[in-house]
């Protein structure tokens, strides 16, 4: 059986900063780099607010620079996904989705965060078809196409504004009266000519024979003039927050109310488990940036040495 003084589960920014750090700190750290190898980050286009980049980077390009980092200071980074974990074990047991068990004397959960849908029947009849949860993985398909962003938070603005530079029209689909985005991001979308925000709307479904070719939407539902109809479109980009991917680990790990991991203190990172730590998006309902990732993944294999050298 294989043992190492520290796994590292995931490989957005917090798992390869923590690498860095771990591998740095000669702890020769393993990584399994989850589902989404580079994390949502893979997802993106130009991030132009991680520093030490003055003209900006594409987010995979970003990803890959972090990778061969961790790597070039020592990090076995692995393929695999994380399908079982006994954390009442000492050493910590992990076992990969190949069924291979890797004793760990501490553990970096980063495993991030996936895009939420609203559950409807028709978001799965669509997938691939018409519906997206990525805006700028799938926004090329959809030049001089219409299409409807859901969601009145910063994402679902920089979606709606990314789109509107392809699409010829972005409904914004809100189901409050106001949006929740930061003031900036609301003027952005309110002064986009492309854009126009359907406040108090709800979609109840999607039709269309080969793919999407509308949305079955309600406004102002439940009030005495609600009212039901069509909006067509070519496209339905969901961008209402996220879940995080907690589930492998919820057993032995505290979760809040949302499915986020609590962290044990104010560290942000350490967890009720002795040689656990937590970091990046799982454990980060507020920030989600990339940079806040990679401290909070600085922050764990910094731990993670300092719980390492008081057991010696
Ligand atoms: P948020 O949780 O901030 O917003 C989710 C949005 O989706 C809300 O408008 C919410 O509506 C709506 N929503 C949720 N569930 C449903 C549903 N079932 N049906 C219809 N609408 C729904 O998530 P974000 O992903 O936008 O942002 C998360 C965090 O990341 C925030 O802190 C944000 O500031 C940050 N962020 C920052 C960026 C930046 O600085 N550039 C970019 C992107 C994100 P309601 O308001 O009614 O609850």
């Amino acid at each position: 059986m294989e043992r190492t003084k520290c796994l590292i589960i995931g490989s957005g920014p917090a798992g390869y900063t923590a690498a860095i750090y771990a591998a740095r700190a000669n702890l020769s750290p393993v990584v399994i780099e989850g589902l989404q190898p580079g994390g949502q980050l893979t997802q993106t286009t130009v991030v132009e607010n991680f520093p030490g980049f003055p003209q900006g980077i594409t987010g995979p390009e970003l990803m890959e620079n972090m990778r061969l980092q961790a790597q070039n200071v020592g990090a076995d980074i692995r393929s695999g996904v994380v399908s079982a974990v006994d954390f009442d074990a000492s050493p910590l047991v992990v076992t990969i989705d190949d069924g291979t068990e890797i004793y760990a004397d501490t553990v970096i959960v980063a495993t991030g965060a996936t895009a939420k849908y609203l559950g409807l029947a028709d978001e799965v009849k669509y997938a691939g078809m018409g519906v997206s949860a990525c805006a700028t993985c799938d926004g090329f398909f959809y030049r001089k196409k219409v299409v409807a962003v859901v969601g009145g938070g910063d994402t679902a603005c920089e979606e709606a504004n990314y789109l509107a530079s392809l699409a010829s029209k972005v409904y914004l689909i809100v189901r409050k009266p106001f949006l929740r985005a930061s003031k900036a991001m609301q003027e952005r979308t309110f002064a986009n000519p492309k854009i126009e925000v359907l406040f108090e709307h709800t979609t109840e479904g999607l039709y269309g024979e080969n793919g999407v070719e509308g949305a079955h939407l309600v406004k102002r539902l439940g009030q005495p003039d609600e009212t039901h109809y069509d909006l067509p479109i070519d496209g339905f980009f969901l961008a209402i927050g996220h879940n995080p991917n907690t589930e492998v680990f919820k057993k032995y790990l505290a979760t809040n109310e949302t499915g986020y991991f609590t962290p044990r203190d104010e560290s942000g990172v350490r967890t009720l488990v002795p040689g656990v730590f937590v970091a990046g998006d799982v454990a980060d309902p507020h920030y989600r940036q990339a940079i806040t990732a990679a401290a909070s993944g600085c922050k764990a294999a910094l731990e993670a040495e300092r719980y390492l050298a008081a057991k010696v």
